[in-house]
């Protein structure tokens, strides 16, 4: 287990991380997400060993890592520009950590070969850095770090330099490897989407605090506070009417904001009184059909927009048409902001 204590870290007067509490678990793909500047990176990087906290403890199973150099805390570090050498091969950047911790000459080709099996890039092993696309280059740098047999992989952002299309592949590849040797690995990334597909657990970070550590599940279902809620997901925040109304109907406090998810909105073209449920008249603004889904956005008589995501419907609406939009109270978050 990875343990941080009352972590604070300040860059002169400027605190980034205002003491932090977290426990990451053995074996666990933990994620720290949150919009730029939160304090993620600062927060890894004090867990490597490249920033000195100013208050608080890490440990990791169980040992104090204060005082110790990056290379003493048995952790793998994967930069978000990969960090390689571009003049040397691949098989020299792997085999660089393990000459440089001293393992004896016989052990460095079958270990860089192991690793090369395992992360899928035996057939680069001889080529140049420059001959890899970005992607190949990013498995070089996962290989690099798992070559010296870290009980951690820390991960900064590894696929920001990947088109749309080969960060969704990667990820998946970077999971299954993660599952297939169990290695505990934290995880930064800005991108809610890659951290609810590839999480046990995320760390919603926000201005140099964590506002909620749970599962992708939880975290979408039950957000902590008005701030995850709005990072995590579309949503709707309810205001005008529909918020007054519901607020007295849920007896909810003045200072709780009323969130519901666009999937969760249910929109008619007559009225329906469901028990359970509320219902608002509103007028399509605009719609768009996305093939598998249609996104709805109705205008209540007060003017606050509600988007709602109709799957498989084939009922068709018109810009302009009077509708009625539903939602079940079950459905409605009560949220205080963060
Ligand atoms: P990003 O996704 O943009 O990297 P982040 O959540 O990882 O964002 P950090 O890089 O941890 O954010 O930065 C947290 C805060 O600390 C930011 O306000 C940043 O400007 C500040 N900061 C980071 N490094 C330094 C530094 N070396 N000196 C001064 N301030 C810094």
């Amino acid at each position: 287990m990875i343990e941080l204590k009352n972590i604070s870290i300040r860059y002169g007067s400027f605190t980034a991380v205002h003491d932090l509490n977290v426990e990451i678990r053995d074996g666990e793909f933990f994620t720290f997400l949150g919009p730029s500047g939160c304090g993620k990176t600062t927060t890894l990087r004090a867990i490597a060993g490249f920033e000195t906290p100013a208050a608080g403890t890490i440990t990791a199973f169980g040992r104090d890592l204060s005082g110790l150099l990056p290379e003493e805390r048995g952790l793998g570090f994967v930069f978000q520009n990969y960090a390689l050498f571009p003049s040397m091969s691949v098989y020299e950047n792997i085999a660089f950590g393990l000459k440089a911790h001293k393992v004896p000459k016989k052990e460095i080709l079958p270990r860089v070969q192991a690793i090369a099996e395992k992360t899928g890039i035996t057939e680069h092993l001889h080529k140049k850095i420059t001959e890899l696309s970005g992607g190949q280059q990013q498995r070089i740098a996962i290989a690099r770090a798992l070559v010296l047999e870290p009980k951690v992989l820390l991960m900064d952002e590894p696929l920001s330099n990947l088109d749309a299309k080969l960060r969704v592949s990667t990820r998946e590849e970077i999971r299954k490897l993660q599952r297939a040797l169990g290695i505990t690995t934290i995880y930064v990334t800005h991108d809610q989407e890659e951290a609810m597909a590839i999480s046990d657990r995320i760390a919603v970070f926000n201005v140099g605090r964590i506002e909620q550590v749970a599962s992708p599940k939880e975290i979408y279902n039950h957000p902590a506070n008005a701030a995850v809620a709005r990072f995590i997901g579309d949503i709707n925040c309810l205001g005008g009417t529909a918020k007054q109304e519901l607020r007295q109907t849920l007896g909810c406090g003045d200072d709780e904001l009323l969130f519901i998810r666009p999937h969760k909105v249910r929109i008619t073209k007559q009225p329906q009184s469901t028990p359970g449920s509320s219902e608002l008249a509103a007028v399509i603004d605009s719609f768009e059909f996305l093939g598998a889904y249609t996104k709805i956005i109705a205008k209540t008589p007060d003017n606050c927009p509600i988007t709602a995501l109709m799957f498989g419907s084939e009922t068709e609406f018109a810009v302009g048409e009077t509708v009625y939009v539903q939602f079940r109270h079950a459905d409605v978050l009560a949220l205080r902001e963060g």
